[in-house]
Order: structure tokens, then C-alpha cells, then sequence
């Protein structure tokens, strides 16, 4: 049996911090791999990449997620699989980016990194990289890469990339995918749900794309919102969608300037993408009269799609350059697992 190849690309957050008198830093990443020597008990290939300057997640943006993409792309035949070492606060946000970005994905990819700095005496940091990396090394029993797809492997679960939300900035367990079931749990051993996973009929080639447009707005409505403010927020210039984070099931005010300002958006040629303030659930757009109104004006349900997945959703579409309907048509349906269509 080969050993697993196993390429771990470090982007920062707190998995790789250190205290200083500033307070928490990203370090460089040598300093890491001396605080997990277990990673070498794996008997694995491992070799590691890192951006020339680490960041906390919150300075994340689109050029760092195509830095991410090449990475895995220049190195795609090489290694089994992936694990990428990010700060938690944005890691949806960058899971759900590379889902879309990794353009026929056949091989896993393992997202992860923690609460507490590895260097911590307490910390979920090591259990965390050593998790996603035995992840990321999965086979089937085909002796195919069990996973296929972008996942965040963090604490005791594995979730979907593009499903996943961060519900808790203190507790270990971080992560959610609130709309679709685990893809496995980590304790004793690593179970995987194999009936939930991402699989491919087709070998097609990795195709990474990297011209993620961010020219979207994410406008939260809330009772007492004023014609002003929506106003002011639709006509934002360069903005060319929005996703309307809505009440319940995809509900929003009848009142008429409300849905006017929204149809007049539409017919300037914004696309507006319905995405609930829930948590979990999603928008039933027609159930309600306060939904329906939506459909009318020409906004597009989101479904079930977190506002994580439906912000990288838009920033690929728009930046691949397609005819605005198709956009639209692909925004009501599934295209890496993103939402129950
Ligand atoms: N601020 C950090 C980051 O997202 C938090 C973390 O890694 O947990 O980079």
C-alpha cells in the first residue's frame, strides 16, 4: 500500500497563532509542524505550503481564495488530497468559495483549524489538523478518495464546504451544516454518512477558476427598515446582486414602496437572491402572501442555501460571465450541493 500524500496548505487564523504583546499573531507555519509531531506518526507523505504572509480569516477576500485554488490546482496530481488550515471566522465563507472555484473536484479537500492556538497548553488545535488530515487520506471501499468534495472537518463532525456555518465563536464545536446532515463523525473512529457524500460518475479534469466578481451587497431586513436605507443600499454603485436576508420562510414587508424599490432594482437588471435569516429551514417563497410578493417583484429563492454559500454562489456566477437568465436559472438549482432544489 503507498503511503497517503497529503499536502496541507496554511493561510493562518488562530490554529497557527502565537500570544504577543499585541495579542494573537499569525506565526510562521515551522512553528506549527514542531507542535505536532503526532502528524508523523501517520506514516504519511506530508509536505506543507503557506502563504507568504499568514492572515486571520477576517482579511479573507477573493485573490487569497484564488491563492488557495492554485495551490491545489499546481498540485493536484501530486497529492491524495487536501487540507487547508484556515481561521475559523470566515471559514464557510472560503468553504463554500472553493466549491464553486474547484471546478470538477474529484479529490478531498479538508478545510479546517481551531478555537485555541495549537501552541496552547489546552487547545482542539492538533486534534483538529489530525483529523482533516486522516480526512483528507480516506478511501472507500473502491479504494476511491472517500471524500470528493470540499468539507470542513472541524472537532467531532464533518460537514458539506457549501452547507457549513460557524454558530459559535467560543465553543469547539463550531461548525454546522444546519440543512444537510454530517457527513461524518470523528470520535472513537471516523464514521462517514457514505450516503450524503459528493460522488462523480466522471474523471473530468480539475478546472479552476479564479475571476470571482464581489460587486454583490447582502442587505438585512429588519421591522422599521426605512425606504432610505433600502434605497441607498440598491443603488450602491458597481452592485450587481444582492441577497436579501429575509424573515422565516422567505418573508419580507408588503408595504408598496418596499416592493417597488425591489422591482425597479430587478428591472434595472440586479438579481436579488431570497436567503432567510434562519438558520435553519429555508424560504418557501410562495407560502406566504409576504414571500409571494417577493416572487413577484422578481426575486429569486435561495432555498436552503446559507448566506455563505448563496455570497460565493453570486460572486462565481457573476464572474463567469454568463447571460443574466442563466445566472438566474442557476441560482434556483444545485450546482456543488449548495441547496435542496
Ligand atoms: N480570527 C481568527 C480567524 O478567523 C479566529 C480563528 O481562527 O478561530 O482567523
Amino acid at each position: 500500500m503507498e503511503k497517503p500524500r497529503i499536502l496541507i496548505i496554511y493561510t493562518g487564523g488562530t490554529i497557527g497563532m502565537v500570544e504577543t504583546p499585541e495579542g494573537l499573531q499569525p506565526f510562521d507555519f515551522s512553528h506549527l509542524m514542531d507542535n505536532v509531531p503526532k502528524l508523523g506518526e501517520l506514516g504519511y507523505e506530508i509536505d506543507s505550503v503557506q502563504f507568504k504572509n499568514p492572515i486571520d480569516s477576517s482579511n479573507m477576500n477573493p485573490q487569497y481564495w484564488g491563492m488557495i485554488v492554485k495551490d491545489i490546482a499546481d498540485n493536484y496530481d501530486k497529492y491524495d488530497g487536501f487540507v487547508v488550515l484556515h481561521g475559523t471566522d470566515t471559514m464557510a465563507y472560503t468553504a463554500s468559495a472553493l466549491a464553486f472555484m474547484l471546478r470538477n473536484l474529484r479529490k478531498p479537500v479538508v478545510v479546517t483549524g481551531s478555537q485555541l492556538p495549537i501552541g496552547d497548553v489546552r487547545e482542539d488545535g492538533t486534534q483538529n489538523l489530525v483529523s482533516a488530515v486522516q480526512v483528507a487520506a480516506a478511501k472507500d471501499a473502491n479504494g476511491d478518495p472517500m471524500i470528493q468534495e470540499v468539507v470542513i472537518s472541524f472537532q467531532d463532525y464533518i460537514v458539506r464546504g457549501c452547507r457549513s456555518t460557524k454558530f459559535t465563536s467560543t465553543g469547539f464545536h463550531a461548525f454546522k451544516s444546519f440543512n444537510y446532515p454530517d457527513l461524518g463523525t470523528i470520535d472513537l473512529h471516523i464514521e462517514y454518512a457514505e450516503p450524503y457524500l459528493m460522488r462523480h460518475d466522471d474523471k473530468l479534469p480539475l478546472d479552476p477558476f479564479y475571476a470571482m466578481d464581489p460587486n454583490i451587497l447582502v442587505m438585512w431586513l429588519y421591522p422599521g427598515i426605512t425606504e432610505s436605507v433600502v434605497k441607498a443600499q440598491l443603488a450602491t454603485p458597481g452592485v450587481k446582486a444582492v441577497v436579501l436576508r429575509t424573515f422565516g420562510a422567505g418573508n419580507a414587508p408588503t408595504e408598496q414602496w418596499f416592493l417597488d424599490a425591489l422591482g425597479d432594482a430587478v428591472k434595472k437588471g440586479l438579481i436579488v437572491y431570497n436567503v432567510t435569516q434562519c438558520a435553519n429551514g429555508g424560504d418557501e417563497q410562495k407560502r406566504y402572501y409576504t414571500g409571494d410578493m417577493l416572487s413577484k417583484a422578481g426575486v429569486i429563492s435561495g432555498y436552503d442555501i446559507t448566506c455563505e454559500a448563496a455570497v460565493a454562489k453570486l460572486m462565481y456566477l457573476l464572474g463567469s460571465g454568463l447571460p443574466a437568465d442563466t445566472v438566474r436559472e442557476y441560482l434556483g438549482v444545485s450546482m456543488v450541493g449548495e441547496l435542496t432544489d
